[in-house]
């Protein structure tokens, strides 16, 4: 029995699930999850000592590699002066200019202490900026685990979302609209009906929680001029993508701006962060200047703004996304290759410094149900195999891959070597 088995047996004791967020436990691809010990570049060390070249990145932060020397020198130092002080600090308005300077849409913003913190700061501003209830999301788009959030769709195309956790009620539920990815036909029908009560519409401009599915050409697009024609906010969920496909966000890759856009992972490199931000006229809108009231005990932490600087300055040199590209292009090329090889059905998507593989017979993947269609079970198989050899891919169907600058090429052409072993062996 290995250490991880025995730490994870000890952790459910007190633990729900033995993990502090649910996909930690393995429950997509079964088995038990190994326990990390240490992290450098882009490698992870388990309980025992095993080292896996690490795919998921804290399912994204981690874009300049683990323990970046310059991000830890940086926090270690920031660390000597205080935690956390509930009060203003400088560093807080140098990360506000940064970001509001990368970001095309963005004119100005709030730090949170999560992503979920931030999309639902932005629903609730969208809503009492605009006065309406209804929101519109997307089927297999993740927004965090706030209740108006949490709702998927309802039978039939257009039917008013349902809870998709018990505790939600199903009279905040109804007031959320569920369509499919990359159907802008629906979501004008959708507007025909709803129009003047919808609120926004929040998306994951390429979404990142139903595996990596990049949007339609003219989908962004579509849905801002549908916003616009019914005055309803556009939210860009960067939490994923933020910093990641592009240093301007997905906004700057496909030059569609949001009213606003929610930030997390790459923006805090790897403590906990989050913001929200967008048009003045809209954040102005927040408390303590307007009347929708957010706020946050540990938001704008120093040791978070230090890191999260630190990271942006890191990603800011140029070419760095490129590198990324050309990395995950190379990385995803070669994966398919070998499965071609081995005569097992493949596809693939990727953005920038995100991808996701999927095991179908279809050529392309662009929606939930699509995702839905793979086989998981073989995907399942792939992942174990895969994690027996030292590479550490999101465990389950459903999430994407993410690499880092620390991923070298030989880190690449050990990952599809041994992809092609497992491969042949499915
Ligand atoms: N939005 C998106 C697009 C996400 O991917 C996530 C987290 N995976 C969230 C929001 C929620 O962020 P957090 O887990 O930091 O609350």
């Amino acid at each position: 029995m290995t250490k991880s088995h025995d730490l994870f047996q000890a952790a459910q004791k007190h633990i729900p699930g033995g993990v502090n967020s649910p996909v930690r436990a393995f429950k997509g691809v079964g088995g038990d999850p190994i326990f990390v010990e240490r992290a450098q570049g882009a490698y992870m060390y388990d309980a025992d000592g095993k080292r896996y070249i690490d795919y998921v990145g804290s399912w994204g932060p981690m874009i300049v590699g683990h323990a970046h020397p310059e991000v830890i020198a940086a926090v270690r130092e920031a660390a000597l002066n205080g935690l956390s002080f509930g009060a203003p600090t400088a560093i807080e308005t140098e990360m506000a200019d940064r970001v509001c300077e990368l970001v095309p849409s963005m004119e100005m913003v709030r730090m949170t202490s999560s992503g979920s913190e931030a999309t639902m700061s932005a629903i609730r501003l969208a809503r009492g900026f605009t006065g309406r209830d209804k929101i519109l999301k997307f089927e297999g788009c993740y927004h965090g685990h706030g209740d108006s959030l949490l709702v998927k769709a309802g039978s039939g195309a257009l039917t008013l979302g349902v809870p998709n956790s018990p505790g939600v009620p199903a009279s905040l539920a109804e007031h959320t609209l569920t369509v499919s990815f990359n159907d802008i036909e629906q979501v004008q029908e959708i507007f025909s009906q709803y129009g003047n009560e919808i609120a926004c519409i929040i998306v994951e401009p390429v979404a990142g929680n139903m595996n990596c599915v990049p949007p339609a050409p003219g989908f962004l697009e579509g849905l801002r001029s549908v916003c616009d024609d019914h005055g309803a906010l556009l939210i860009f969920d960067e939490v994923m993508t933020g910093f990641r496909v592009a240093l301007g966000c997905a906004q700057a890759l496909y030059n569609v701006k949001p009213d606003l856009t929610t930030l997390g992972k790459v923006i805090g490199g790897g403590m906990p962060v989050g913001a929200v931000g967008g048009r003045r006229q809209v954040m102005e809108y927040m408390s303590p200047l307007g009347p929708v009231y957010q706020a946050g005990t540990l938001s704008g932490n120093p040791i978070a703004m230090t890191a999260g600087l630190k990271t942006l300055e890191i990603l800011s040199a140029s070419g760095f996304h490129d590198d990324l590209s050309a990395k995950t292009e190379t990385l995803v090329n070669g994966i398919l290759d070998e499965a071609k090889k081995a005569g097992v059905p493949m596809t693939a998507n990727r953005v920038g410094g995100m991808f996701g593989l999927f095991f179908t017979d279809q050529p392309q993947v662009a929606n939930f149900q699509e995702v839905g269609r793979c086989d998981t079970e073989r995907f399942g198989k792939f992942f174990h195999a895969m994690l027996d050899k030292g590479v550490y891919l999101a465990p389950s169907a459903f999430e994407a891959g993410f690499l880092s600058a620390a991923h070298s090429a030989e880190d690449l052409e050990e990952t599809i070597r041994k992809a092609g072993e497992v491969l042949q062996s499915l």
